[in-house]
């Protein structure tokens, strides 16, 4: 089992009353009393914040800490009191305590911690955290724990500065013979909350709400319950994510999590903040793939990794979608289960461009031949622009690829054969179809466009890649001289149909995708 804890951090009893209570109606499966957050804390005060916790769930296992504030423990309250408060709890009857492993080897301390224990049911949990970095050798500093009370559950805590931190912690868990708790905090150490359960960590912790967190990193109930599926996740569950810097706001999570949660799969898709290029973006698809057992089996590849996604496909020799080869980007990857090696275990995929085109032809109600010799307009030159032109110029349209750097535009063109202009030069466009490949009018900056109204005509098609907001400026400028409008929501929907099935092999519904992509924005 693993417990999915929500720490309660009040200054008082009121408020840990309120907040015990909306633990449990989120579903908090064991309770952590963080006494170092009350003010004038006595143990006659943990007596009743216990007593109080028992009558709101009397199942409900509890772990009562008193943190050290150079370990991350808000009022520093000395030993001896943090001491008293721990044994209280013990002769109380709760499940767990926990202190932190330098102060339990202390000769006096460890006596009275385990005087306290003999004959009683409560569990030690000897912990350690480390806010800067990983620990020196996590591995010996889990046999020490052991070594020093071998009943305890070690908990092992560090930042992760990168994501490729967290395979240590993973490495841990997988290897653990006992109860262990390791995960890692900030950003970059998200995964490591998500998936301890997969790995069999005892405990993850979860704030109640945004406000309520008690150390860096760490989601919240609602988050881990709802968009994470936490009580589906169990050893077997196949992992997915999408892989890009910053990854925070994307909606594949919402998206793919819903839909694999619909189709009844063991699945959970993750954001997966990798920082850095293709030297940090390599290792850790490497650090995924030797470690089967950690089941990933597929990815989404976003900014600004599409390149060095495909470039670490090729030098694994794996399979590339010719589309994708050629545009020079991918932004799905395939994992192989049990293939023999790393080498041809990965292949690269490009849903891009076919989800634009689809995008396209479904909202102008034709076929990707009538796309031949049509006109087309390519506002920007970046990573969308290229997918969208090489799908264009594979079907023969006619294609100008207008760019603040002009220089990109040429190079752009030159490659697709097509034309190129400055983002000046648009100022009577010929074009039937106009395609905005910038970032010009997303959130926040939603009342900028990078088209001029007054250029809009009625028998214009215009198609605003930009999904956030659903209705740009563009778009609404566009609706009201009574041109056609296509929505950046249509190609992000089709572009994770396709991944849907590369990742399941089965189709995934559109309408119920929008919704969720609408309820997310
Ligand atoms: P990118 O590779 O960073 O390219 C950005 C492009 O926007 C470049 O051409 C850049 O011009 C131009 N640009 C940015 N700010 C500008 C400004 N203030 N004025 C003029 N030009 C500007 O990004 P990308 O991957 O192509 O993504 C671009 C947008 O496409 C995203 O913001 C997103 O909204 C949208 N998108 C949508 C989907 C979907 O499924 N609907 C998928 C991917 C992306 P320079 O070359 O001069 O810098």
């Amino acid at each position: 089992m693993t417990y999915l804890a929500v720490p309660i951090a009040a200054k008082d009893l009121n408020e840990a009353a309120r907040q015990i209570d909306a633990a449990i109606a989120a579903g908090a499966e064991a309770i952590e009393l963080r006494t170092d957050y009350i003010e004038n804390l006595s143990v006659e005060l943990v007596g009743e914040l216990i007593a109080q916790a028992r009558s709101a769930a009397a199942d409900v296992p509890l772990i009562v800490t008193c943190r050290e504030k150079k370990q991350g423990g808000i009022i520093d309250y000395p030993l001896a009191l943090r001491l008293d408060v721990l044994i209280a709890a013990v002769q109380a009857g709760v499940e767990f305590i926990d202190i932190e492993y330098d102060n339990f080897i202390l000769t006096e301390v460890k006596q009275k911690v385990l005087g306290a224990c003999l004959g009683r049911t409560t569990r030690l949990i000897l912990s350690a955290h480390n806010f800067q970095a990983p620990f020196a050798d996590i591995k010996k500093l889990c046999r020490d724990v052991l070594a020093a009370c071998p009943d305890a559950i070690p908990k092992l805590v560090y930042t992760a500065s990168h994501i490729n931190d967290c395979f240590e912690a993973f490495d841990l868990l997988h290897d653990a013979k006992q109860d262990t708790i390791a995960f890692c905090m900030g950003e970059a150490g998200l995964i490591s909350r998500l998936i301890t359960k997969k790995l069999g960590g005892f405990v993850t912790f979860a704030s109640l709400d945004e406000k309520t967190g008690t150390a860096p990193g760490q989601s919240t109930i609602e988050q881990l319950k709802d968009l994470y599926h936490w009580d589906s996740i169990d050893a077997e569950t196949e992992l997915y994510g999408v892989i890009g810097a910053p990854i925070a706001h994307s909606l594949s999570p919402a998206i793919h999590n819903a839909c694999f949660a619909d189709a009844g799969l063991n699945k959970l898709y993750l954001p997966l903040l990798v920082a850095g290029g293709q030297g940090e973006f390599s290792q850790f698809v490497d650090n995924c793939l030797s470690r089967e057992w950690l089941d990933f089996r597929g990815f989404s590849v976003t900014i600004p990794h599409k390149e060095n996604a495909l470039n670490y496909v090729k030098s694994k020799t794996g399979f590339v979608e010719p589309l994708a080869e050629r545009i020079g980007a991918a932004n799905t990857l395939i994992i192989e289960h049990r293939a023999s090696s790393i080498e041809n275990r990965v292949s690269a995929y490009n849903t891009d461009y076919s989800a634009a085109l689809d995008s396209i032809t479904a909202a102008l109600r034709i076929t990707r031949t009538d796309l031949k010799d049509m006109s087309v307009a390519i506002i920007g030159a970046g990573g969308v622009a290229r997918a969208i032109v090489a799908g264009l110029a594979d079907a023969g349209a006619k294609v100008k690829i207008y760019n603040r750097t002009v220089e990109k535009a040429k190079r752009l063109a030159v490659e697709f054969k097509c034309d190129y202009a400055s983002l000046d030069a648009l100022h009577k466009p010929k074009e039937k179809l106009i395609i905005n490949c910038t970032s010009i009018g997303m959130h926040p900056n939603t009342d900028s466009s990078p088209f001029n109204a007054k250029l809009l005509q009625k028998h214009m098609a215009v198609f605003d890649t930009v999904y956030n907001p659903l209705e740009t400026k563009l778009l609404k400028e566009a609706k009201e001289v009574g041109a056609k409008t296509i929505s950046g929501l249509d190609m992000f929907v089709n572009q994770a149909i396709a991944q849907f099935k590369l990742f399941t092999g089965k189709n995934a519904d559109s309408k119920f995708m929008k919704r969720i992509v609408c309820e997310s924005v």
